[in-house]
């Protein structure tokens, strides 16, 4: 049993800003917990807080409910896997994971080594590749050897400092799945890092997003999709992003770049006083008309469709729009929250491939008003 508690933690490098401000968690026996943000959100200093290369400003960390702040690493029997792998080149792939166990200076049997390096190597497909060094290894083969390298040592948990940032899309998708494989049979509770939200979505039971130190939310991957707390956490998960609209306020209708929604009573009172919201709508809930059926309560549009994209299983179509002064200031400055890559005055709709929507021509769409988030553009808060 190995739980793993943060107690209202922070990290101060020297005077400034907190790089980790009062972080709170209990991650729970066997669980995956997925911590992912912008760079320099402060993932790695808590990963490595946990693991105790860093020290606590203050607040507390439990291991199994006894606190922990003040263990030397070796102590607190965590295995990490960090991202440039930190293999020895001048060791054989079999030394590398056996090294852990060497540490403990005969405490472990040299047949003992021999059966547990050989139980990692055969989880990990390593069996062929032994008595090589890394350098004659291919990326995801040093991924493996430094994971096997944590797994032999019957550590109480797994850390992961963004261990697939190294490589390249297709063996990183297939690592993924090892990753989430080996962790299902060793059933260890593990905390691993990453920026990639693909990552994020598929690996973690539970996902915590962090902004400048700050948690955001903690959620499954699901809940983050579905009720985003937030603009942050809205606009970080979900690919492509959702889709931000300024949206007028007057009476009881909300005014958006290419249609109007009216609301009820229950709704006018939580945005009572503002006369502009932010409206998210994820582009895989936007419809192309002439293709699908919409359901009685859709809201329809039609749109200059400005350039598409065919992925052959799905279509993006990009759609600018306007926005007044206002609108675009608030834009702009949750871009630069989101580490944006330009003004988000266009919408991206995500439909099926059969669609036959063309660049430079006129559609029509529809949407559920239902699936609508609303935010408050000062706060952020999501108000639906
Ligand atoms: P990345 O994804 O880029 O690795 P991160 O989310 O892991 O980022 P951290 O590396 O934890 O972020 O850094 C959080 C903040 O703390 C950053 O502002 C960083 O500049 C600062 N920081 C990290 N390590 C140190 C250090 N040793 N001394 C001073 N500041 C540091």
């Amino acid at each position: 049993m190995t739980s793993i508690e943060m107690k209202n933690i922070v990290k101060r490098y020297g005077d400034g800003f907190p790089a980790v401000n009062d972080v709170s968690m209990s991650i729970a026996d066997g669980e995956f917990m997925i911590l992912v943000g912008p760079s320099g959100c402060g993932k790695s200093t808590l990963l490595r807080m946990v693991v105790g290369l860093e020290d606590i400003t203050s607040g507390d960390l439990l291991i199994d409910g006894k606190k922990v702040n003040d263990l030397a690493p070796r102590d607190r029997n965590l295995s990490m896997v960090f991202q440039n792998y930190a293999l020895y080149p001048h060791l054989t792939v079999y030394e590398n994971i056996a090294f852990p166990l060497r540490l403990t200076k005969g405490a472990v049997s040299e047949d003992e080594i021999k059966r547990r390096v050989g139980e990692a190597a055969d989880v990990l497909e390593l069996n062929d590749h032994l008595d090589r060094k890394p350098a004659n290894l291919s990326g995801g083969q040093r991924q493996r050897v430094a994971m096997g390298r944590a797994i032999v040592r019957d550590a109480d948990a797994f850390l992961f400092d963004e261990p697939l940032s190294n490589l390249d899309a297709k063996l990183r998708g297939q690592m993924r799945t090892e990753i989430a494989r080996m962790q299902r049979r060793l059933g260890q509770t593990t905390i691993y890092v990453t920026h990639d939200q693909t990552e994020a979505m598929t690996l973690g039971d539970r996902v915590t997003v962090l902004k400048k130190g700050i948690v955001q939310q903690i959620a499954s991957p699901r809940e983050l999709y579905e009720q985003p707390v937030n603009l942050f956490v809205a606009g970080f998960i979900g690919s492509p992003p959702m889709n931000f609209l300024p949206a007028r306020v007057e009476g009881n209708v909300l005014k958006l770049p290419f249609c109007e929604v009216s609301f009820g009573e229950e709704f006018a009172a939580k945005i009572a006083g503002k006369e502009l919201v932010i409206v998210g709508l994820r582009p895989e809930f936007v419809k192309d008309a002439a293709i699908q059926e919409p359901g009685p309560n859709a809201i329809h549009f039609d749109a200059d469709v400005d350039v598409t994209e065919w992925l052959g299983n799905e279509l993006y179509a990009y759609i600018p729009f306007e926005a007044d002064e206002a609108a675009q200031h608030k834009l702009d400055e949750l871009d630069r929250d989101l580490d944006g890559e330009g003004m988000r005055t266009q919408m991206v709709v995500n439909l099926e491939a059969r669609s036959r929507v063309k660049e430079g021509q006129r559609s029509s769409f529809f949407f559920d008003p239902m699936l609508m988030h609303v935010f408050d553009p000062e706060s952020g808060e999501n108000l639906t």
